[in-house]
């Protein structure tokens, strides 16, 4: 069995509200993510396949796909 792992690090920014709450309300809740100028996290996502190898091919994965 083959593992391969593809990582790709990304930035997003976002704003939390609810409409329905006071500002201290949504402030308490959602802290900085509350910051109507919105604010970014930093994310990684590692995505892993595990196959055995194609005996025709040679792949563990086909990138075409
Ligand atoms: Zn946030």
């Amino acid at each position: 069995m083959i593992f391969l792992t593809r990582k790709a690090e990304f930035s997003s920014s976002h704003f939390y509200w609810n409409d329905d709450w006071s500002a201290e309300e949504n402030q308490r809740i959602f802290g900085k993510c509350a910051n109507r100028n919105g604010h970014g996290h930093n994310y990684t996502l590692e995505v892993t396949v595990s196959r055995e190898i194609d005996p025709i091919s040679g792949f563990v994965v086909d990138w075409k796909e």
